[in-house]
């Protein structure tokens, strides 16, 4: 059994040296006011145990080592409050009482010439001094983890999981504590110490999870948030009408990660983008100290001024800032929330530079429609008066012209035929693009009114056959005048897109509705064109289309007068063999 006591001893012993060794790297690495207290009242624990068996040698060593362990432990404490109070700060006169009440205890202690075994008789003098030495550590302990569970609750969950952490930590110490130094009557119970010793031993890698956890604690504590934060950023991204409102909405969850009581986002022109928590004057304070070196003063005020944490946003016009204003728990989160915050600034970088192609897209489209507009106005004034002189001419009702003149005009007519044809989609694009586009619908024969576009069309389909399939009867539909324009699109495409003498079929048919085909045998359409073909604008560039001419407006604009008479307009093509569009309208009731 003593053998077993004295392995136990051992284990307690490694174990605290251990979590000293390692609360001071982590000090050394990070070389922070806070980190130094936990240094500190780790350091001072571990050296107590392990010099601990050294306090019986008696004599002036044993009484000065004694002593020297007693000053430490009360050092210990000292530092445990200190840690408490560079998160809440303790007022300065609780402070002052505080240290006093230590340096008083202390003294005290010294002066009872407590025995270096704690378990042996007291006298009442010393027992006073015990009693004052344990209830002063106890309260410095006890303390801070009724704040920090105080604290912990209505916060964000790794900072609440975090503060909860400590609670437990500091717990965990008071018991380690009480442990090591039960009365005398208890620890002559040989299974007893040795349980205790074990429960002293499974402490200590609990004091450091508490005290440091490790990365993938606080993924656990982070998880219950990760799923919301996920589906938040995605509607961030998505649905942000501009990058003022998505820098704003992104402020919201910076802060939360970390728990600051305040940010902004610094565009890359120095201009504040959004700002959350702060007024206008602190965010301009804020923006224009980010950059000032850290303040002065001591380690010790450093830790009571706020702090800022500056992580840059790569935006395509240059560097901006995602600037928060450390809360009072800010510090207790590590390297791996200010990763997290890092990745997050990525995405949100990506989402600033996306709405700022969407606004130029936009202001593009814009001048597209304006430019569509004037063009489309400007030339159709020039083109009638044109048009009215070739058909004069024609006629000859401006006198006679030599034959050879007389040669060029079908082709001038057609020329001018489809120009006029060209500003037609033009005008009617404008329109439907500013809303102006009405329907004034009317009962017709969509036979009949397919014949006449044909009519219409018919100086430019002078090259191909046109066949036209007409049923006996008529099939009424409700159509606005501009059916034709649809019908018209269709034909012209049909002769631009399939070589002179191929044949176009135009099929009317009443199938659940009224139905107008318009069938070539042209270069037909790849299937992976074919859904953006009614895009605006959009025409398939390859070598069999790029010597035509076209707007990319007329599929468009037919789809989209088809879907307002509550129909449709789709496609059949094959490549290398043809295409079928289809127009398909409601029947008249
Ligand atoms: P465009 O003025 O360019 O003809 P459209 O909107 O009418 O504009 O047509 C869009 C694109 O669809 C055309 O550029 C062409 O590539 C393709 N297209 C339209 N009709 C046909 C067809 N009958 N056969 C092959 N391709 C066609």
């Amino acid at each position: 059994m003593s053998d077993l006591l004295l392995v136990l001893q051992v284990a307690v012993q490694a174990a605290f040296v251990l979590l000293a060794v390692a609360t001071l790297a982590d000090w050394f690495r990070h070389r922070d006011g806070r980190r130094s207290y936990l240094a500190l009242a780790f350091g001072s624990l571990a050296t107590i145990i392990v010099f601990s068996p050294a306090f019986t040698t008696g004599g002036t060593l044993g009484r000065v080592l004694t002593d020297t362990g007693l000053v430490l432990f009360l050092l210990s404490g000292y530092a445990l409050l200190m840690f408490r109070d560079s998160f809440i700060p303790l007022g300065r006169v609780t402070q002052r009482a505080i240290t006093i009440a230590i340096v008083v205890v202390a003294a005290l202690g010294v002066a009872a010439g407590l025995p270096a075994d704690p378990k042996q008789p007291h006298g009442p003098f010393q027992s006073l001094a015990l009693t004052a030495v344990l209830v002063t550590w106890s309260l410095c302990v006890l303390e801070p983890s009724f704040r920090f569970w105080q604290a912990s609750r209505r916060r964000p969950a790794v900072e609440s999981a975090r503060l909860r952490a400590l609670t437990v930590g500091y717990a965990a110490l008071v018991v380690e504590v009480l442990v090591g130094g039960l009365p005398g009557e208890l620890t002559r119970n040989d299974s007893l110490v040795v349980l205790m010793d074990v429960v002293r031993v499974a402490i200590v890698p609990l004091l450091y999870i508490s005290f440091s956890p490790p990365t993938w604690l606080r993924r656990v504590w982070r998880q219950p948030e990760e799923d919301a934060f996920r589906n938040a950023l995605h509607d961030l991204l998505l649905y942000s009408p501009d990058r003022a409102t998505l820098a704003q909405r992104a402020l919201g969850w910076v802060t939360r990660l970390v728990g600051g009581v305040g940010a902004l986002i610094v565009d890359s022109d120095g201009t504040i983008l959004a700002a959350r928590d702060l007024t206008v004057d602190q965010a301009a304070e804020v923006t224009a100290t980010r950059n000032a070196p850290p303040p002065r003063g001591g380690p010790r005020r450093q830790l009571r001024e706020p702090r800022l944490l500056v992580i840059p946003l790569h935006l395509q016009q240059g560097e901006g800032a995602m600037i928060i204003l450390a809360g009072r728990f800010t510090p207790l989160f590590g390297d791996e929330e200010e990763l997290r915050l890092r990745q997050y600034a990525s995405s949100i970088a990506a989402g600033l530079d996306r709405e700022l192609l969407t606004q130029r897209i936009a202001s593009l489209e814009k001048a597209k429609t304006e430019f569509l507009n004037v063009a489309s106005h400007e030339l159709r004034g020039p083109m009638t008066v044109i048009k009215g002189y070739l058909t004069m001419l024609e006629s000859g009702s401006l006198g006679d012209l030599s034959p050879r003149s007389m040669a060029v005009l079908p082709l001038l007519i057609a020329k001018s035929d489809e120009v006029d044809w060209m500003v037609e989609q033009m005008v009617e694009a404008s329109r439907l693009e500013d809303g102006r586009l009405e329907l004034k619908k009317q009962p017709a024969d969509v036979a009949e009114l397919t014949q006449r576009a044909i009519d219409g069309m018919r100086s430019l389909l002078t090259n191909h056959e046109v066949r036209f399939d007409m049923p006996s009867r008529a099939i009424h539909a409700e159509v606005d005048h501009r059916f034709q324009i649809v019908v018209r699109n269709l034909l012209s495409n049909a002769a631009k897109y399939s070589p002179a003498r191929g044949c176009i079929t135009v099929r009317v048919s009443q199938n659940g509705g009224a139905r107008v085909a318009v069938t070539d045998e042209g270069i037909g359409i790849a299937d992976e064109n074919q859904a953006r073909l009614f895009t605006r604008f959009v025409r398939i560039e390859n070598q069999s289309t790029q010597h035509i001419s076209g707007t990319g407006l007329g599929l468009w604009l037919s789809r989209e007068i088809a879907r307002m008479h509550d129909g449709d307009l789709t496609v059949e093509s094959m490549p290398g063999r043809g295409s079928t569009f289809t127009l398909q309208l409601p029947l008249n009731q």
